[in-house]
């Protein structure tokens, strides 16, 4: 997959397009699921710009993991998920649609499903105080 510098991904880490950020080092950018699968879902991407996990250098694909890692606890205790899901996808077939590399973390508790992939929008303001939740667990 082709990288292309105006996918939605591309804009918000040149601060084009607004996200509700819960975290941020010189390597990666994480922030808020704008139609999230479950509550808490979290996006985090390294700055550099590839498509796919297979075209991220090793050294932006460790620091990505390492902020997935550490955001993830903190996601995990703003919303006392019972497990954590973390998925990744590479090319459209796969499911993914912004062709800017990505992890999702995904707060999951026991005997709830998870709503439809990029289907239905979040309300702001609750995602607001729901990044100050994870940002105050960090
Ligand atoms: P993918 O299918 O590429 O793995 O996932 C892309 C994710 O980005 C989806 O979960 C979708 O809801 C989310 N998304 C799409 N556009 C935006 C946006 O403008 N802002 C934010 N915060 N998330 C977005």
């Amino acid at each position: 997959m082709s990288y292309d510098p105006q996918n939605v991904f591309a804009r918000i880490l040149r601060g084009e397009l607004p996200c509700v950020r819960v975290y941020e080092d010189a390597a990666t950018l994480a922030f808020l699921d704008i139609m999230p699968q479950t509550e808490g879902h979290t996006l985090v991407l390294p700055k550099e710009p590839a498509a796919t996990l297979l075209d991220l250098s090793p050294e932006a694909a460790a620091a990505t993991i390492q902020t997935t890692q550490k955001v993830a606890r903190a996601v995990q205790v703003a919303v006392g998920a019972e497990g954590l899901l973390i998925s990744q996808f590479n090319g459209a077939a796969a499911g993914q649609t912004v062709p800017h590399v990505h992890f999702h973390i995904l707060p999951r508790w026991e005997g709830t499903r998870l709503k439809a992939h990029a289907r239905e929008k979040a309300d702001p303001d609750q995602l607001e105080l729901l990044a100050e939740r994870i940002i105050a667990a960090l």
